[in-house]
């Protein structure tokens, strides 16, 4: 099954965290609409024998900007296009101050059945620092309203280890999260990316990025909180009550084929030399004049060895609480970690950062998880 991606490149304004790809200049939506459908069908001549569609995920910039129409064009292109009759999930990525009843009513109406929503805080002071548009009040009601709307299945978006942000913020959002009963939360550490406001803001010397042990801290608060609440900690970022994991996000996880569509989306695919991925053009203008011409807008194609999809299956693994099977590793990979990696296994587990393994998996510990990316290092074949 394919996960499809597509990428809405609008958003009304910057947060000062950010480096996706957007433009807060838009006029009109409808040449980028035109654009994006013209993308789908070309892919689809190429793609949409090969594999059926098993989730759709609609990510930005901000596509709650998009109107109910606009939302249905593109969906109805990829229905027309892909055999979309197993979907099991569809997701549309929102913002809180563009969701009322009505949008909702028709979103819904689309057969969008998941959302997530960018509250990233419910203070006020920390929505002003990340220039967020939502106020907190906004930030508490759209849980509510998302649930009246029908919608059973929402996620929202928590950033933490923000500069200056009182410390009993991060705990009194986790508690506000709990008490709305929102089935699945992604927490964030902040991190200060090039090129953005907030990194020319550090490097001014204006504001202090959160110490390291200070955001390992914020973390094993938050899995230990979320636990005690019922949340499973599935992936890194990830909690979810029973029957809420995000099936779009495990088909990443799991090295399953996926198609990204819109300007500066991704795309992996297994079949050529053994698999293959691109990333379309960062550029709006760009990206809608290629296809206009029915020229794909892709910037980067590179096939992907057999070594470097073990090392990338071995770190997404990881991430996750199913953890990394050896076995599968073994089989669809030809990495034999048990022979390659037996001391560093052993001493990773004697250190306290991965559990004993059991039924042939390697599965984080707690510790282990607030310093995965060195473990996962650790344990690469190359
Ligand atoms: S709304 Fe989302 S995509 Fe847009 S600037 Fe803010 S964080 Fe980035």
């Amino acid at each position: 099954m394919t996960g499809i991606y597509i990428h809405i490149p609008f958003c009304a304004q910057r947060c000062t965290y950010c480096d996706f790809y957007f433009v807060t200049t838009a006029t009109s939506h409808a040449p980028f609409v035109e654009a994006l459908c013209a993308e789908i069908r070309l892919r689809a001549s190429a793609y949409a024998s090969r594999d059926p569609v098993g989730t759709i995920y609609i990510g930005g910039g901000t596509p709650s900007l998009l109107h109910p129409e606009d939302l249905g064009r593109i969906i109805a292109t990829l229905n027309d296009t892909f055999d979309c009759t197993h979907v099991q999930e569809t997701t549309i990525e929102v913002n809180p101050e563009d969701v009322t009843p009505t949008y909702l009513a028709a979103l819904r109406g689309l057969g969008i059945d998941r959302l997530s929503i960018g509250i990233q805080s419910f203070f006020e002071d920390d929505l002003r620092f990340m220039n967020r548009i939502h106020d907190a009040k906004q930030a508490r009601s759209v849980v509510t309203s998302a649930r009246d709307a029908g919608f059973d299945n929402v996620s929202i978006d928590l950033i933490f280890g923000l500069p200056e942000q009182p410390p009993e913020y991060w705990s009194a959002n986790l508690e506000i999260a709990g008490s709305l009963d929102v089935p699945h939360i992604s927490t964030y550490g902040l991190t200060i990316e090039d090129g953005t406001p907030l990194k020319n803001k550090v490097q001014r010397g204006l504001v202090e990025a959160v110490p390291e042990e200070d955001m390992s801290d914020q973390f094993r608060f938050t899995i230990d909180y979320l636990r005690e609440r019922g949340y499973e900690h599935y992936e890194i970022s990830s909690f979810a009550k029973p029957g809420h994991r995000a099936v779009h996000n495990h088909r990443y996880w799991s090295h399953a084929n996926y198609l990204g569509f819109g300007p500066s989306a991704h795309s992996f695919w297994w079949g050529a030399l053994p698999a293959s991925r691109w990333a379309n053009i960062r550029n709006l203008r760009r990206y809608q004049a290629l296809l206009t011409q029915h020229v794909a807008p892709v910037d980067e194609k590179e096939h992907v060895s057999i070594d470097a999809l073990a090392d990338e299956y071995i770190m997404l693994r990881l991430r996750t609480a199913d953890g990394l099977d050896l076995e599968e590793l073994e089989s669809r990979y030809g990495v034999d970690l048990l022979t390659d990696r037996v001391d560093e296994l052993a001493d990773l587990e004697t250190s306290g950062f991965i559990q004993p393994i059991r039924n042939h998996t390697v599965r984080l510990t707690d510790l282990g998880k607030t310093v995965c990316d060195s473990v996962t290092a650790r344990l690469l074949p190359g």
